[in-house]
């Protein structure tokens, strides 16, 4: 490894920050030994503040009726060949009890641009699972809406709220949205949404079609800077019924390398080891939270409509029942010597930053 690139990552361990260039510096010139070192940092940071913990959130797929018609994705509005289908209020209800048995603590219910799903009734449907389960935390997935309806969302008790920022770079947004969706909505969603009070989570594919090194060292610049409380990141995987279904996936090298530097950005990041990046590699998820990632999304979807929400190909687990899945997750992060743990898992906001440094000294 040069010279530059081992001074880089000493930086950003101690200062969580670098410039643009800099970013991009340690994307382009990276090697197996800068990774190596960068995982090593990102890992030593994490178990200073969560320990070998690993975060379970139950996911809930709960429509794959969108009305965008985001290029790389399955669901988008245009494919024809995509079997459509809406849980009821009672269906959720019922992921969200087994899900509960089980020692799930966060729920995430995640969905298309759904019109179904309107402010009144997931209102209702937060204010149903608050009630019988006070202890959770809902999570919501469910895309761009008014800062009016988000309010409302949270005043029913809805205390997270995940949209992947899925590029900072303007130019590459245009590339991967339809004209009718805009850069400037996205981030208008995001800087709400923290403005509201919720825990938010930003993120991008790794991969994904036109990506540059450039552009990924916005992406960091974008967190750097927003600081989130959840960072979802995972390679972009091609689906045979969109426009980009020539290209190639992303790689589980990068997605670690950028999971790792994200660590060091933001180290109380809640960050996930994504379906995505199990589903390019066997190993995908372990390699993501050797890397730095503390967070798993187990499916609590029921297993008959998982295979719809198909927003890329060869999605991993879409045949076992929640609880098998929940045990072989265990099981995974045994091996590597973290553990799974059942609480809420919000973040950590430590009293002293100074506890943060300290593994600079290279
Ligand atoms: N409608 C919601 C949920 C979108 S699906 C929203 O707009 O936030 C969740 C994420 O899956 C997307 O944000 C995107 O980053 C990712 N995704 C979509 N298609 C993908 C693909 N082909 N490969 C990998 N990830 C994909």
């Amino acid at each position: 490894m040069n010279e530059k690139l081992f001074s880089l990552i000493g930086i950003l361990a101690k200062n969580h920050s670098l410039s643009l260039d800099e970013y991009e510096y340690l994307i382009v010139n990276r090697c197996d030994e800068a990774a190596k070192l960068l995982a090593e940092q990102a890992d030593s940071i994490r178990k200073k503040i969560y320990g070998n913990a690993v975060y379970i959130r139950g996911l809930i797929e709960i429509s794959n009726i969108c009305k965008n018609d985001c290029l790389y994705c399955g669901i988008r509005r245009s494919n024809r060949h995509c079997g459509r289908y809406r849980l009821s209020p009672e269906q959720i209800l019922n992921c969200v009890d087994e899900g509960y048995t089980l020692g799930f603590r966060t729920f995430v219910f995640q969905g298309g641009e759904d019109f179904f799903w309107g402010d009144d009734i997931l209102c209702k449907l937060i204010g149903r699972i608050k009630e019988k389960h006070g202890d959770c935390a809902v999570t919501l997935s469910l895309g761009e809406r008014s800062r009016e309806s988000y309010e409302r969302l949270y005043r029913a008790g809805a205390d997270r709220y995940l949209l992947r920022h899925e590029t900072a770079d303007r130019e590459h947004y245009r590339r991967l949205h339809p004209e009718d969706m805009s850069f400037e909505n996205r981030m208008r969603c995001l800087w709400e949404l923290q403005d509201i009070g919720y825990q938010v989570g930003c993120g991008f594919m790794v991969g994904s079609p036109f990506q540059s090194c450039a552009f990924l060292a916005e992406d960091l610049k974008f967190i750097e800077t927003f600081r989130p409380d959840m960072c979802g990141i995972g390679p972009f995987i091609p689906h045979r019924d969109t426009p980009f279904k020539g290209y190639s996936p992303g790689t589980v090298e990068l997605t670690c390398y950028l999971l790792s530097m994200i660590r060091l950005i933001h180290p109380p990041v809640l960050l996930p080891a994504t379906t995505a990046l199990g589903t390019i590699h066997p190993r995908g998820r372990e390699m993501g939270i050797m890397a730095g990632a503390n967070v798993v999304m187990p499916n609590l979807s029921p297993a008959d409509v998982r295979k719809k929400y198909e927003l890329y190909n060869n999605k991993i687990c879409m045949n076992e029942e929640a609880a098998e899945g929940k045990a072989m997750l265990e099981q995974r992060m045994r091996t590597i010597g973290y553990e799974i743990v059942t609480e809420r898992g919000d973040i950590k906001q430590p009293a002293a930053a100074q506890c943060f440094s300290g593994h600079a000294d290279l």
